[in-house]
């Protein structure tokens, strides 16, 4: 899969995007990271935005840069991506869109900052706007990452184990159940027999029970 981040920030990937799970997959080469200022796409001294026409508080960004910025990656890139807007008002990401995005071969995440897009941005892209929640960010730079970590990991082979994504929260209907490691008693508290008695029936049995309780307990709109 190919990424593009399209920002004012790049540096705010290095971190994210050069360790764990994320730094893996790309050393795997079952993704490639690309990073793009939307500042150096500016026609005019590098502003990249303006006060909003009719008043209000801060500022908003243009849309010659972004445009500028997503046309010239398009025809380097010679293919077509999926654009992703982030945007608090956009449809709120989970699950099940990190599994459809995982199948794409390209995305391009666009990132806001101030006071957001020119909304002409929104109108003249082709682009799905997603939202990480309802709560404002100052930037969709941490969306961007929430998004990429949560999609790049769902892609075949970036996980060692296939299983840990097949068990996880969220991927059936259910919560996971919850999970133990050694030592086998810790200040008292013990780990239920069952699980280290070895019996594979028993243990999945106990594990569906477990992650049903849960649920129930903690997302009874999920089994609703
Ligand atoms: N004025 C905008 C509004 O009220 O809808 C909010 C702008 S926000 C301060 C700046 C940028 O942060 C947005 O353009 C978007 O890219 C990003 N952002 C903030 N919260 C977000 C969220 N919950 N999900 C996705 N992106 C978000």
């Amino acid at each position: 899969m190919r990424i593009d981040i399209v920002t004012l920030f790049p540096e705010m990937f290095e971190g994210v995007l050069g360790h764990s799970i994320l730094r893996i997959a790309k050393e795997k080469y079952l993704v490639q990271y690309n990073l793009f200022n939307i500042r150096e796409y500016a026609d005019n001294r590098r502003c990249v935005d303006d006060r909003p026409y009719g008043g209000g508080p801060g500022m908003v960004i243009k849309p010659e840069p972004v445009f500028n910025a997503i046309e010239a990656i398009g025809q380097q890139a010679g293919i077509h991506s999926k654009k992703i807007l982030l945007t608090p008002q956009g449809h709120r990401f989970n699950q099940s869109i990190a599994k459809e995005l995982a199948r794409e071969p390209y995305l391009m995440l666009i990132c806001g900052h101030y006071e957001g897009f020119d909304e002409r941005i929104r109108m003249g892209l082709d682009a799905f706007e997603l939202s990480i929640g309802d709560y404002v960010l100052s930037g969709g730079e941490i969306p961007a990452m929430v998004v990429i970590d949560a999609v790049v990991r769902l892609i075949p082979g970036v996980l060692g184990d296939l299983d840990s994504v097949v068990n996880e929260s969220f991927n059936g209907d259910l919560l996971e159940h919850p999970q133990y490691t050694r030592p086998a008693e810790y200040r008292g508290m013990k780990v239920p027999e069952v699980l280290i008695s070895g019996h594979h029936q028993k243990i999945k049995e106990w594990q569906k029970e477990h992650a049903m309780k849960r649920t129930r307990e903690r997302r009874p709109d999920l089994i609703e």
